[in-house]
């Protein structure tokens, strides 16, 4: 899809602000707290989702004003559209003119990626992380995976006030068989679709990232079970047996610690460059390059699955990267309509084909288009 039109009224710094990007690369580009983030996070809530910040609505809306509204007209399904929200009071959401019942409900009908230095944590925080990035890129991609997960996360909780009700009314203990079949029944659901994603996402990303690096460096990404044998197994059923067996052998552990040791909740997506944890021994360059990869993959899985190309919005991404990175993003990404923010002109000097636009004190000063030959 293809943003022709942005039209933003007191987001943030943001008062009054009009743009047409071009379907290529836009660039955006100020010093620094001139609204270029700003700007980023309101077009990935028109994708229905949070702020990448973890802004509450109210702080979106301009200081002094009571309302702040965000709308873009775009190219999807070979047709014009147009999705607003209004913050301020209660939030709204419009589809092509329908209000809609909820923000959310506007998942799907506009699809971006965002990279933001937040999303760094992808790398260098702790497995949680990772499971989240490939439930919320399931979620999108299949919407049935929301309620398999929900069912997993209410299970899991139920087990575990079990396990520590068991400790001081062990006639509790015979109700456990039951909550265990459930788990391992969703454990295997969660596990084999996150594994399947995780595949196809791998995939994408590394081909993406041997492009970034030129091809001096390897990707691998996979699914790591925690808990449970090396498998492979070959469909759901299996798998649902095999986690059967072990939750079973964990219950002794489960009991004495009053928590569920084994299944997805314990789960990582293992990410190596050259054979090496790129979480212990990636250079801060390698390890944003890690994130791009996966964003830019989980771009690729998206256009592949749902036969939508997601716009691409890269806050901040080109710092740490050296020039041959940058080029690679600026020049290399065919068919994707990119958004990234920089601070300095000399980030972009390679750009062949697209448009920058300066951005000072909220208000766009000057747009300039690039095309190759
Ligand atoms: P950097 O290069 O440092 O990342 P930036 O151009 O991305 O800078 P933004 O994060 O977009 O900067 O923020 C620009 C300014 O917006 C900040 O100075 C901030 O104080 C201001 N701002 C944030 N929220 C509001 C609001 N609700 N009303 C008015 N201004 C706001
Ligand atoms: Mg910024």
């Amino acid at each position: 899809m293809n943003i022709t039109k942005i039209e933003l009224t007191a987001f943030r710094n943001l008062s009054q602000l009009s743009m047409e990007p071009c379907s290529t690369v836009n660039i955006i580009y100020g010093d620094n707290a001139q609204g270029k983030t700003n700007l980023m996070e309101a077009l990935w809530l028109l994708s229905g989702a949070r702020s990448f910040r973890g802004a509450r609505d109210a702080d979106l809306v301009s200081f002094g004003q009571e309302n702040a509204r965000v709308c873009a007209q775009f190219y999807k399904g070979q047709r014009e559209q147009e999705a607003e929200i209004r913050f301020g009071g209660k939030k709204s959401a419009w589809l092509n003119g329908i209000q809609l019942d909820s923000a959310a409900k506007l998942a799907g009908g506009f699809c971006a990626v965002v990279f933001s230095p937040s999303h760094l944590g992808l790398i260098k925080d702790g497995p949680g992380e990772r499971r989240k990035f490939l439930d919320t890129s399931i979620c999108q991609l299949t919407p049935r995976y929301i309620d398999t997960l929900a069912s997993f996360s209410r299970v899991l909780q139920q087990r575990n006030s079990l396990l520590k009700d068991i400790s001081y009314s062990s006639f509790l203990l015979d109700t456990l068989d039951i909550w265990d079949e459930k788990l391992a029944s969703l454990s295997a659901a969660v596990s084999w679709a996150r594994e399947r994603y995780a595949r196809r996402l791998a995939e994408a990303a590394a081909g993406i990232y041997s492009g970034i690096s030129m091809e001096k460096e390897s990707f691998t990404a996979s699914y790591a079970r925690s808990g449970m044998g090396p498998g492979p197994w070959e469909g759901p059923e299996q798998l649902r047996e095999a986690y059967r067996e072990a939750i079973a052998a964990s219950r002794g552990e489960d009991l004495r610690s009053g928590a569920t040791g084994v299944g997805p909740h314990r789960d990582d997506l293992e990410i190596l460059l050259d054979g090496k944890s790129a979480r212990s021994f990636g250079s801060q360059g390698q390890q944003r390059s890690s994130v791009l990869a996966l964003k830019l993959g989980e771009a690729r899985c998206m256009r592949e699955i749902l036969g939508e190309e997601p716009v691409i919005l890269l806050d901040d991404v080109m710092s740490e990267l050296d020039g041959g990175r940058r080029e690679y993003l600026l020049n290399h990404l065919a068919g994707s309509q990119i958004f990234i923010t920089c601070c300095d002109r000399g980030y972009f000097s390679s750009l062949t084909q697209g448009k920058s636009f300066h951005m000072q004190g909220g208000e766009v000063l000057q747009c300039e288009s690039y095309s190759a030959g």
